[in-house]
This record gives C-alpha cells, sequence and structure tokens, in this order.
C-alpha cells in the first residue's frame, strides 16, 4: 500500500460521560447560579498508521483512557483554580468558594474536582480533557500521533471543540 493521506480514528461512547455540577462567571459581574450537565466527550486522534499493526491508536485502550478521564471528574463539582473572579479554598475537609469576594458555596473536598483552569466552560473542559490524554498516549508510547481533537457537550447541540496539533 502507498504512504497517502492521513487516517482519523474517532470514539464517542455512551459512557463518555461526565455528571457534574458547575457554574461559570461571564464578562462584568455576571455568574451563574450552580447547576449541573450531563456532559457528553468524544475524541478523534489522527497520525500514521503503526505498520506492525495497521492502526492509528488502539481503541480499546483509547476507550479506557478516555473513560477514566471521564470518571476522574464525574459526579462532582467542577471548580476553576484559575480563575480571577472565583476563589477556592480548601479547609481540611471541605471547600470554601467565593465569588468577587463574598462566600458563596461550602462544599465537602471530596465532592469537589479543583481543576486548574479560569472558567469551566466547555472550552477549557476540552482543553484540559486533551492536555490529560495527550499526557496518557505519549506515556502509552504513542509516537505516531499528530493531532487530537476532543468534543465536550454540556446540552444537546451545545459543544466546543479543541484542536492541538503534535508535532
Ligand atoms: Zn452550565
Amino acid at each position: 500500500m502507498q504512504e497517502r493521506g492521513e487516517f482519523r480514528v474517532s470514539v464517542t461512547k455512551d459512557y463518555l460521560v461526565f455528571s457534574s455540577a458547575h457554574f461559570i462567571t461571564f464578562a462584568g459581574h455576571r455568574c451563574e447560579g450552580l447547576h449541573g450537565h450531563n456532559y457528553r466527550a468524544s475524541v478523534i486522534v489522527e497520525g500514521a498508521l503503526n505498520k506492525e499493526t495497521w492502526f492509528v491508536f488502539d481503541f480499546v485502550e483509547l476507550k479506557h483512557v478516555m473513560k477514566r478521564l471521564c470518571d476522574e471528574i464525574d459526579h462532582l463539582v467542577l471548580l476553576p483554580l484559575q480563575s480571577e473572579r472565583v476563589g477556592v479554598v480548601e479547609n481540611g475537609e471541605t471547600v470554601s468558594v467565593s465569588v468577587d469576594g463574598k462566600p458563596r458555596y461550602v462544599f465537602p473536598r471530596k465532592d469537589c474536582a479543583l481543576l486548574p483552569i479560569p472558567n469551566t466552560t466547555v472550552e477549557m473542559l476540552a482543553q484540559l480533557l486533551t492536555e490529560r490524554l495527550q499526557r496518557e498516549l505519549q506515556a502509552a508510547g504513542a509516537s505516531n500521533l499528530t493531532a487530537i481533537e476532543m468534543e465536550v457537550e454540556e446540552n444537546f447541540g451545545q459543544s466546543a471543540v479543541y484542536r492541538v496539533t503534535l508535532t
């Protein structure tokens, strides 16, 4: 076979979901109240064929990693650690959350996912999942991959896609 073109493999599964609570801040002083979504993730990886297996990446392993990444934040309150407006402070077994300096919520620590992002938008969640997946794939020795594209949907027809090119 001639080496022409590139391959994309995609994984979208009913179990690649995470049901999580969050709130986002908007421009100015607007801020949502706490609410939840059944988020759905899907991913595409691109790259050269592995000439031993004739696949780009093992589907089973890709699904397995994605499921684990989704499970890590499933059934938790997603909180941003890099927000300029949302303060997140751990106090032993609780997490205190303030917005614009005003106390807003206190959660059990075990029910929170403290995330290194500035706002819990689907854009930032897609980027975070991509970075985590990229680390996992590199650790798995997937040096043939050229791009990862991650979609996170928070409602039907409402999603963000993040794409990173790997060099
Ligand atoms: Zn929301």
